[in-house]
């Protein structure tokens, strides 16, 4: 008999209907006779809705009481599916993040767990109970409600997942596993049948949605298999592990992430002394603003440019935050752009191929599409382009990768 920690996400608790539907499958996957932790998300655009009544009363509500109700999502799934499940039969309890004790730090809506108590949990599993629990939210020493961030009952899966040191942590959603690209943009993506840590926290990082961040790395720390399932379809998902198979086949380019999320700054004319990197995003992160890419240009006539990319909701902050640093140090002036989006191409198979970053750069060039600015690591390579291109280039890169699906017999 094995343990496993099932999350549903929020297309999959979006009705009644579908709540009743994954009660059907917890039941028989309990008859199998496994003893299972189910986490769930809020029903979807329930936390949208939360967040915008907040707005209603605020434009920057109080984090702490934001997490308040932003919380109360889950509390209203967990406790539907443990009614539909004892409505069939099997006996189940529903707990919040603080009713389990799931304790984090003080960040409030990006805290970060710091310790599960898995006694209650245990106790229920052995009373023969399926144990249902809040995704997304937990507790601080103090006792405030807080929450993990967009997308995080991923993440309280896996963290119950490796507390409790589960077989599996089976996440189900609305696609049938991880897609060589975000399978709504490019109808040609195809399912993996694996993909290592590494590249998914590569693919989470650079956009791709599927799983929250933090989930993969807290799977790769702690070692917890993880595998992505369609919730209402049968088949094998997207097992993310760590082997690195060796074999001739391996690809390149496992996927291809892409994020509209960030907006770029240049501040133009700036003075050519030693110092001018720190001058220049020193105060950008003394506020807290995080930098993504980052580029200086060559100097002539003793001033250089200067562009990095922050996220949107951080521009204009950080546009006011460099207009005084160029005022302070002599720059010429500050320009921005929100219309650009960044394209990743991740693949451990890139370690072994040289040549890959050209390809890309032949891909994109062969339709027209303009780069603003490269990044690269051993593993995937960004660049940031005009947004109205983004679609395009990204089926172009799928494509000049050999990822696209093969195409369908006629039938
Ligand atoms: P849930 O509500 O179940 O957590 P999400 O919307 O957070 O679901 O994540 C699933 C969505 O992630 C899919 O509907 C898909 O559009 C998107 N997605 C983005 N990139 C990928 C990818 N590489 N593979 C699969 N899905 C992806
Ligand atoms: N309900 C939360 C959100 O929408 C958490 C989650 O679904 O994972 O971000
Ligand atoms: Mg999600």
């Amino acid at each position: 008999m094995a343990l496993i920690v099932q999350k549903f996400g929020g297309t999959s608790v979006g009705s009644i209907e579908r709540i009743e539907q994954v009660a059907d499958k917890v039941k028989k996957h309990r008859e199998a006779g496994d003893d299972l932790v189910v986490v769930l998300s809020a029903m979807s655009g329930e936390t949208n809705r939360l967040i915008d009544l907040a707005k209603q009363i605020s434009e920057h509500p109080v984090p702490r009481e934001l997490d308040v109700i932003v919380s109360t999502g889950e509390q209203v799934t967990i406790a539907l599916l443990a009614m539909a499940l004892t409505k069939r039969g099997v006996p189940a309890v529903s707990y919040t993040g603080n009713q389990v004790r799931i304790l984090t730090d003080s960040a409030h809506n990006k805290a970060r767990i710091l310790q599960i108590d898995d006694q209650k949990i245990r106790a229920d599993l052995k009373a023969g109970r399926v144990v249902v629990v809040a995704g997304f939210q937990g507790v601080d020493e103090h006792g405030n409600i807080t929450t993990l961030g967009r997308g995080g009952s991923d993440t309280t899966g896996v963290a119950l997942a490796a507390a409790l040191k589960a077989q599996e942590c089976q996440i189900y959603t609305d696609v049938d596993g991880v897609y060589t690209t975000d399978p709504r943009v490019v109808p040609l993506a195809r399912r993996l049948e694996k993909i290592t840590f590494e590249e998914m926290l590569e693919m989470a990082s650079l956009g791709s949605k599927v799983l929250q961040i933090r989930s993969v790395e807290f799977a790769g720390k702690y070692n917890v298999p993880l595998r992505v399932l369609h919730s209402f379809k049968e088949g094998p998902g997207t097992l993310i592990t760590i082997d690195e198979e060796e074999s001739m086949e391996q690809p390149i380019i496992s996927g291809i992430a892409f994020n509209r999320d960030e907006a770029k700054l240049t501040i133009r004319g700036v003075p050519d002394n030693p110092g001018v990197a720190f001058k220049i995003l020193g105060p950008i992160s003394a506020s807290n603003i995080e930098v993504d890419m980052i580029v200086q240009n060559v100097a002539h006539d003793n001033t250089t440019d200067f562009t990095f990319t922050v996220q949107h909701n951080e521009y204009e902050k950080a546009q006011s935050v460099l207009q005084n640093t160029a005022r302070e140090i002599g720059a010429r002036e500050v320009i921005g752009d929100t219309k650009i989006a960044k394209v990743s191409i991740v693949g451990v198979g890139m370690r072994s191929h040289a040549g890959v970053a050209s390809r890309m750069f032949e891909a994109l060039a062969k339709e027209s599409i303009n780069i603003q600015m490269i990044s690269t690591s051993e593993i995937k390579v960004s660049v940031v382009i005009e947004e109205k291109y983004l679609e395009l280039a990204v089926r172009a890169l799928h494509t000049a990768f050999e990822l696209d699906a093969p195409a369908r017999q006629s039938e």
